[in-house]
Formats: structure tokens, sequence, C-alpha cells
């Protein structure tokens, strides 16, 4: 075998399929009996789609999913209905201030605010990220400007465009890079049609119909390595040799799979010490749709919501809706289960507060926990530069993809991103 590739979520499936399409011989090993990772999605007995989360693809035709698509000559279906954006601040909903116009307009911020919250964004755009990586959103601010209370407030609302709820923790090079590229993109969100499940299906559809192998239910114990070079892995079922192995999941779990003394410092000092988001998704089943909005985030609030229904019916049986509704745990918090009945309570009371009584029309309550919802929180110290290369495990033979390595965007983008990079070395290194 050519190449084996450990996980099916987003970056393990892309990259199988890139490595088909060049031609790769390619197994993809995922443990569950699901593909799809953190993305994985399912219908219900009822007709539900029921997702592990709400998936959406940042910049639409102009990210790295869609990069990924077009290099394998496919594409991404969005939906088209597009609902204007909400944002929840200090108990109340209003349209999300996402142009410099909307900013000078917008009643969350008095003129004074409003007319610093645009040269807060155009110096923002005009900045070099990779000078910024390594300050915070508010470091950045205050080097520059005069401090507003709501434009700080308006910079928690920056932040958690990539899914970092407040400033003084969010990387700013991260968030420059996504503000610069959002500007030039056409479309700032695809939601794929039929949810994250066109977008693993389509994936593991290519490595199958190319040639490629996918093994559910197979979980890789070993990732033999011999004079610094790979030679295989060692799964639960049997044994496999390979030229390559690309690890696609968080990098904290390749400890696992060999022995850190192999690795280098740096590598297993990130990995041990890696922070990842955390959040609770309560998911409400109704009659009606609980509302007529696009995606409603907080603005120093770490809650948001989304109501997938109304821009694509077909998840969901005729006449059935579904929202959702999630809370951004506190840092390093999230699997303490008395931290997880307070987040659920403080869920539980903006939803209230946002739509009352919108709970009395509940049909049915699916509630989760998700441990790991972002690989890598977005802080100074793990932006970009600071993460893991795809090729630094110091072992010949053996790559890193996913959303806790060093590539481009945010969230599931990452994943995407990585995958194309490590198609890529691979293809080079293997044909020398
Ligand atoms: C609630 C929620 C909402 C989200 N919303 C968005 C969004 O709107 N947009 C966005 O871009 N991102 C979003 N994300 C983030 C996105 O889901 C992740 O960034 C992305 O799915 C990560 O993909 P991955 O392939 O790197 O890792 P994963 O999805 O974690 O995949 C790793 C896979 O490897 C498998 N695996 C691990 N170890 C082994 C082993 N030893 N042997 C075999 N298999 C193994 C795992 O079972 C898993 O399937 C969201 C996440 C959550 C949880």
């Amino acid at each position: 075998m050519e190449v084996i590739v450990i996980g099916g979520g987003y970056a393990g499936l892309s990259t199988g399929a890139l490595l088909v399409k060049k031609g790769f011989k390619v197994i993809l090993l995922e443990k569950k009996q699901i593909l799809g990772g953190r993305a994985m999605s399912f219908r219900d007995d009822e007709g539900f789609h029921r997702e592990y989360g709400q998936h959406s693809h940042r910049l639409g035709e102009d990210g790295p999913a869609y990069a990924v698509f077009r290099a394998l000559g496919e594409k991404i279906e969005f939906v088209e209905a597009e609902y204007p954006p909400g944002c929840y601040y200090k108990g109340k909903l209003y349209p999300r201030p996402d142009s410099p116009m909307k900013l000078l307009r917008s009643p969350i911020l008095p003129f004074r605010a409003g007319i610093q919250a645009v040269r807060v964004l155009i110096k923002m755009i005009r900045s070099n990220p990779e000078q910024w990586f390594d300050k915070t959103v508010k470091e950045f601010y205050r080097r520059h400007f005069s401090p507003i209370p709501e434009v700080e407030d308006l910079l928690d609302l920056f932040s958690f465009t990539i899914m970092v709820p407040k400033a003084d923790y969010c990387s700013a090079g991260e968030l420059i890079d996504f503000l610069r590229r959002a500007l030039r993109a056409k479309r700032k969100a695809g939601t794929p049609k039929g949810g994250s499940a066109q977008v693993i299906g389509k994936l593991h559809s290519i490595i199958t119909t190319g040639g490629g192998e996918v093994r559910l239910g197979e979980k890789v114990k070993e990732i033999r390595v011999k004079d610094n070079q790979v030679e295989g892995v060692e799964t639960d079922r049997q044994s496999y040799s390979a030229r390559a192995v690309v690890f696609a999941a968080p990098v904290r779990e390749l400890l696992e799979l060999v022995s850190p003394e192999l690795l280098p410092d740096s590598l297993v000092n990130f990995a041990r010490n890696l922070e990842s988001t955390s959040s609770i998704i309560l998911e409400w089943i109704t009659e009606e749709p609980i509302a007529q909005s696009g995606l409603i985030l907080g603005m120093g609030v770490p809650f948001w919501a989304h109501f997938p229904t109304i821009e694509d019916p077909s998840l969901a049986p005729a006449g059935k809706h579904l929202s959702v509704f999630c809370w951004m745990m506190e840092r390093g918090k999230g699997s303490d289960p008395e931290h997880q009945k307070e987040s659920e309570k403080k869920l539980r009371e903006h939803i209230e507060n946002l739509f009352p009584k919108a709970s009395e029309k509940v049909l049915d309550e699916r509630k989760i926990i998700v441990p790991v919802q972002n690989g890598a929180l977005l802080k100074p110290k793990q932006s970009r530069p600071f993460r893991p290369k795809i090729e630094e495990t110091g072992i010949r033979g053996l790559y890193l993809a996913g959303d806790t390595v060093s590539a481009g965007g945010v969230s599931g983008d990452i994943a995407f991103s990585s995958a194309l990079l490590v198609a890529e070395k691979i293809s080079r290194d293997l044909s020398l």
C-alpha cells in the first residue's frame, strides 16, 4: 500500500480523495462506524437530518473547502436562501453590523463608536497578519486606538466570527487574515445543501470510485516506525505496510499511536498543551420555525443560534423545523459536569430571553455535549505559525492533517487547507 490515512473526518477524507485523484493507492481507516468525524451526520428514523453541530463553509466558493472540491473537479452545492445574520447584545437581537455602512448605522454603536469601528475595520484589513498572529485582537486595538467600551464589545463579535468569543484571547493575525479574505469573497458562508452529508458523501465516493478503500470500525493502535522512517500501521484487526501515513485527527491523539520519544519536543509539547473549544448544543424540533434569521452570534456572550430548515427544508420532514442553539463552555472546563450544567442553564436562559415561550412549542429536544468543537482555539499561541507543520513529525513518511495543524483558515477550513498541503507534499515526496 502506498498511503494509509488515519481518520475519516474532513481532513482524512479530503487528503484521501486528493491522493486518489493523483493516482495513489490509498486506504483510509476510520475507527467509528460512521464517516465525518466532528462533521458527521445521519438521517434519523423520522427523516430529520441530524448533524453533530451545524456546518457551513466560510467564504463559500472562495474558501478552502471549495478549493479541495475544485482540485477534485467537483463542487459543493450551497443553499441559495440567505437570511440576515443577527447579533445578540445585552439581551437584545440586532442586525449583524458586518460592513462599514452597517457599522455606522448600527443601533448598538453610538455615532462616535461607529466611526471608530469603521476605522478599526479598515486598519485591520490594511494590516499584515504575519505581524499580528502572536498578539490578541484587544492588543491590536489598544495599540492603535483610544478605547471606547462599545467598540471593545464589538471586537468580541468580530472575534466570534472565527469562533473565539473574546477579543482578549483571540489571535489578531487570524482575525485580520479572515477579514481580508471575507472582504473579497462573494459569499461569506456557504451552507451545503443536505447538510455536511453532501460533503462527506462526495469525498467518500471520490475515494472509492477512484480505486481507494475506506474501512470503517477499524481503529489504528500504533504507527510503526523503523530507523526514523514510517513502515505502516497496526490496527485492532490487522497490520498494514505503507510508504506514507497521514494522521488526520487532533494532534493530541497522535501521542497514543507513536512513542513521544520519536517525535520532536515542540510537537509533543504542543500536543500535550493543546487547548480546544468545547460547547453544549440544544437542537429543537418544532412545527413553526423559531426565527427567520441566519446565524445569530452573541456579542460578549459565547452563544450562537442557527435555523437550518428555513434555508434548507430538505433537512426535516414536511411541516417540521430544526433550531440549533449553542453555548461555548469556558476555557478548560468543557469536561466538568458542574460546568456543563451551569452552561446549559445559561443557554436556556438566553434562548428564553431571545425567544420568549418558544420552548413551549418544542416537540422534541436533543442535547449534545461537544468536548472538542474546534481542534485548536485560535489564541495567539495556537495561531498558524505556532501549530505543527504537516511534516513536523521528525519521521520520514509520517504527515499530519486536520484542524490542529499549521494551515490556513479557521475551524473546519484548517482541515481542508491541511489536506491540500499534505496531498501536494506526499505527491512530491513519493515521486522522488
Ligand atoms: C458543533 C460543531 C459545529 C461546528 N461548526 C463548524 C462550521 O460551521 N464550520 C466549520 O468550518 N467548522 C465547524 N466545526 C469544526 C469542524 O467540525 C472541525 O474543524 C472539523 O470537522 C475537523 O475535521 P478533522 O478531519 O480535522 O478532524 P475530525 O473531524 O475530528 O476527524 C478525525 C477522525 O479521525 C478518527 N480517528 C481518530 N483516531 C483514530 C484512530 N486511532 N484510528 C482510526 N480513526 C481515528 C476519528 O474518529 C474522526 O472521525 C464545528 C464543530 C462542531 C463540533
